[in-house]
């Protein structure tokens, strides 16, 4: 028989909190969210649900109010290229994001929690390694010397070394995993922290076939996507087993976003123009590289980009079909002219 855990969720509102926490009932133990809003698309699952802001002290203690045999930290002010790599956000990222950390590991410790999960990003990895498209290095030991290439970037930097430094000073024992753009249904799909499966999956949804959408640059930067449920289960394996990190979480199923477009239109059954124009794109290549986590856990993703865009995409048509106006209204005009010009990032 399972051994029934008490399990805090911090940021449980959130897309990858809402499918741990679903994954964590499915397992059969008790689970406390905490977050500054309830779960976007779906019911609450979690036992219990504080509503609070991680940023103040005293919501910290509330939610951690005594013993927790894990605890996951996943809160934290963020969005895609269109969010994060304008400049426009930085300092409330970093402040926000930096005073959530602080606040949950050090409450942890003086609780007597040992162990906590953290969510780093594949976006600390330095710049200058991610430059050629088709060879970026996201070794686990190529961190370093440091150079981010967003604020993002920096402060999960600094929080992957405060929670190591717990561990140092404090005989903590938390766990780091750096994500590799997670993606799958329930996630943001529009408002402008969507990040690019999601986006163009909403394009291609909004768009009538031969039509055109706009993309970020030429396409030709690279990255990898990593479903939902895959991140959940390396999350877990890490969390509990006897490895620290940081590790890479993502997949090595490497992708031109000219070749995400054509995957998502394939799914669709549409033909569309890519209307290419300026705009973020972060890095010019990245990938997961899962060396380091296969040798630690044993484990690696397995499922390929196309069923979990399958899914996505499902999720995302019936949205733009049935819950957005603007999006219905767009795609039943007949001239591209008329349509909304939203981005792809
Ligand atoms: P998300 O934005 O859907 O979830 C984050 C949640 O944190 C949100 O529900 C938000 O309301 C909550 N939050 C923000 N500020 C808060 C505060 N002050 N108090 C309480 N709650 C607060 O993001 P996600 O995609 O689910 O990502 C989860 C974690 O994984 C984040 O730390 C993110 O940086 C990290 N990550 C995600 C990806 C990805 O591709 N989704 C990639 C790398 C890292």
């Amino acid at each position: 028989m399972v051994e029934t855990k008490k399990i805090l969720v911090c940021g449980a509102g959130g897309f990858i909190g809402s499918h741990l926490v679903r994954r964590l009932k499915d397992e059969g133990h008790w689970v406390r969210g905490v977050d500054l809003k309830f779960p976007e698309f779906g019911a609450v699952e979690a036992d219990d649900f504080l509503i609070g802001d991680l940023r103040d002290r005293r919501t910290c203690e509330r939610a951690i109010d005594g013993r927790f045999d894990e605890v996951y930290q996943l809160a934290a002010d963020m969005g895609g290229a269109g969010y994060i790599f304008t400049g426009e956000h930085d300092a409330d990222v970093m402040s926000n994001s930096a005073t959530i950390n602080l606040n949950v590991v050090d409450t942890c410790h003086k609780r007597n929690i040992r162990r906590i999960f953290y969510s780093s990003s594949a976006c600390i990895y330095p710049a200058y390694n991610q430059i050629d498209p088709d060879h970026p290095n996201c070794a686990e030991d190529s961190a370093y010397p440091a150079a981010p290439d967003s604020e993002y970037g920096w402060e999960k930097l600094f929080s992957e070394r405060l929670f190591l430094a717990y561990n140092r000073n404090y005989a903590m024992q938390n766990r780091i995993a750096r994500y590799h753009n997670i993606f799958g249904p329930r996630g943001t799909w529009t408002g402008g922290r969507e990040k690019a499966p999601a986006a163009i999956c909403r394009k291609v949804a909004m768009a009538p076939n031969h039509g055109e959408i706009e993309i970020w640059g030429d396409g030709n930067q690279t990255r990898s996507f990593l479903y939902v449920d895959e991140c959940v289960e390396g999350t877990l394996r890490l969390t509990r087993s006897d490895f620290e990190g940081p590790v890479n979480i993502g997949s090595e199923e490497q992708v031109t976003i000219n070749q995400l477009v054509d995957l998502v239109c394939d799914i669709a059954g549409k033909t569309l123009h890519r209307n290419h124009v300026p705009g973020p794109q972060g890095v010019r290549g990245r990938n997961s590289d899962n060396r380091l986590i296969a040798e630690k856990l044993g484990w690696a993703p397995s499922e390929s980009l196309r069923s979990g865009l399958e899914k996505t995409y499902e999720w995302i048509e019936e949205k733009v079909n049935r819950a957005d106006p603007e999006a219905a209204g767009a795609a039943s005009r007949s001239s591209p002219a008329e349509w909304p010009k939203e981005r792809v990032a």
